[in-house]
């Protein structure tokens, strides 16, 4: 089985393990397959059987291999976007004109908005967020239908800023040989120059990344001299010193565990995943059996079979997890694609085919082993479905976005008395109205209440126009509330409930916004 997990990563030991079993082999071709899965075993970084393993293991500390390749460079462009995005967006302006803050992207907690260049939510629109979430669980969810973890490969923080810290660590430490080399030696006074600086790097760019959270809860440019002269808030600070720490733990020290014990999603991903689903993985079809070359040769010598897999485990060295994708799914495997640019490299060196490790799924490398037709269906139910629903969320999100009126209006009934009877007959009901001028200057809200005739309509607090209609003046960016008054000296039904409909107009006599409400009786 080729979806990742660890729930199918038993699955695929029996599966290699039954393939070499059934082929003829003689004993020299045994020999050498047995020889080659035995040190496979042996030398894995991460277990794959858990069963056959211990409950606690200490960590084994990953060096990973510096290689080139198609995702190699995939990974720098996603690395470069998404970091680019993160560290600069809350310099970017946006002109929302006077009174307004000009900063593209910002959560303005005081000012109780959130600003994502031209759309501005107010507290109350937070069913906005709601929908987003529901898009963004969808396109995780179609993204593992299609091509398992590529949030995971690609994507996720925790990904993007270990690449980072692994390549700063490559640039003072060395590649992986001379790394390991050096942590084999005592300690000297160059081992400790180089530690030092990695581990000031890598403190910078933590401080960066909490520097740059920050960003987006102010306008950054004053943030920023704020907090170079120590007149930022303290929260600023705390804030920065927490996300320095979490950085610099997360990305330089636990990288790997984190995906392996902490994150959820390697969980939850493999219980969604199908047989369909593409994921990296070793072509055992192809690979097997295992034979360096020279192996190989004899083996070819004896009118015997030899997979194009050599083992010279460059797969495993580039890994940045520790993963031997050839033992089969694992949990550790975030799919980064890594380990496909190293065989690759391989296949090119000794003339063979490339992609012996692919995107692929195990029905595949199954049907090829059986000579049968492998087929990709990426048009399936479950994508179908993924994508339909991040379509209409997207689209009714869209769309209310783009309808949405410049003013809101809400109202609550009194609850206690929920009516009061006057001396001369008359029944009164009492609401609690809010209107939100969403304007970048002052409103003047005509308000009208309908449904109930010949009642009287005061309100507290607010002029009248020439008509006699409550108005009501809104500052620009504001929400007031007002109260009203309605009264009614008509004969009602016992207890009686009667709709009304609230509106205000605006200047040009058009209907801003309109709530519903009961008028109730004795
Ligand atoms: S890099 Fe390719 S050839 Fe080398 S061990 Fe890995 S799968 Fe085999
Ligand atoms: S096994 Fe391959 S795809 Fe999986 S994490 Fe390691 S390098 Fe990336």
């Amino acid at each position: 089985m080729c979806p990742g997990g660890s729930s199918a990563s038993a699955g695929m030991a029996p599966t290699a393990a039954g393939m070499r079993a059934a082929q003829p082999l003689s004993d020299l071709a045994a020999a050498a397959a047995n020889a080659v899965t035995a040190a496979n075993i042996a030398e894995s970084n991460l277990p794959n059987d858990l069963d056959d393993e211990p409950l606690y293991a200490a960590r084994r500390k990953i060096y990973p291999q510096h290689v080139s390749g198609t995702f190699r460079r995939l990974k720098w462009a996603l690395l470069v976007v998404t970091l680019g995005i993160y560290y600069f967006l809350p310099f970017v302006r946006w002109d929302r004109g006077p009174n307004a803050p000009n900063q593209a992207v910002l959560i303005d907690f005081p000012g109780r908005r959130f600003y994502f260049f031209f759309i501005e939510i107010w507290p109350q629109e937070v069913y906005y967020l709601t929908g987003l979430l529901i898009v963004a669980a969808m396109a995780l969810f179609l993204m593992n239908a299609v091509a398992g973890r590529l949030w995971c490969g690609y994507l996720c923080p925790q990904t993007v800023w270990t690449d980072l810290f692994v390549t700063v660590e490559r640039w003072i430490e060395g590649d992986r040989r001379e790394h390991l080399l050096r942590d084999q030696q005592p300690w000297s006074f160059e081992r400790a120059a180089r530690a030092a600086a990695k581990h000031f790097c890598w403190l910078m760019i933590a401080w960066w990344t909490g520097g740059a959270w920050v960003l987006y809860f102010g306008d950054a440019p004053t943030l920023v001299r704020e907090l170079a002269t120590f007149k930022a808030p303290p929260v600023a600070y705390g804030f920065i010193a927490i996300l320095t720490f979490t950085t610099y733990a997360l990305a330089g020290w636990m990288r790997e565990q984190v995906c392996v014990y902490m994150c959820p999603w390697p969980r939850i991903q493999a219980a969604l995943t199908d047989e369909y689903a593409l994921n990296v993985c070793y072509r055992y079809d192809r690979g097997e059996p295992r034979a360096s070359l020279k192996k190989a040769a004899a083996l070819h010598e004896h009118g015997l079979p030899a997979g194009d897999c050599i083992d010279c485990r460059q797969c495993v060295y580039v890994c940045p997890t520790g993963v031997d994708i050839r033992n089969g799914p694992n949990l550790g495997c975030i799919q980064c694609g890594l380990c496909i640019d190293a065989c690759d490299a391989v296949m090119a060196k000794i003339g063979r085919a490339s992609r012996l490790i692919a995107y692929d799924n195990d029905q595949n490398i199954r049907a090829r082993q059986q000579g049968g037709k492998t087929s990709y269906q990426f048009v399936r139910t479950r994508t179908v479905l993924y994508a339909a629903i991040i379509a209409v969320v997207g689209g009714v999100m869209a769309y209310t976005l783009a309808t949405r009126h410049a003013q809101a209006l809400t109202v609550i009934h009194d609850r206690n008395p929920l009516f009061v009877r006057l001396s001369d007959g008359s029944v009164r009901n009492g609401y609690a109205v809010h209107i939100a001028n969403k304007h970048r200057e002052s409103q003047n809200f005509v308000l009208q209440v309908t449904g109930l005739a010949g009642a009287d309509v005061e309100t507290i607090g607010s002029e009248r126009n020439a008509e006699g209609e409550p108005v009501v003046a809104v500052g620009p960016d504001q929400t007031r509330q007002v109260r009203v008054i309605v009264t009614t000296r008509q004969p009602l039904e016992p207890e009686a409930s009667i709709p009304l409909t609230f509106s205000i107009l605006t200047a040009s006599g058009e209907v801003g916004a309109t709530a519903t409400d009961r008028f109730v009786g004795p």
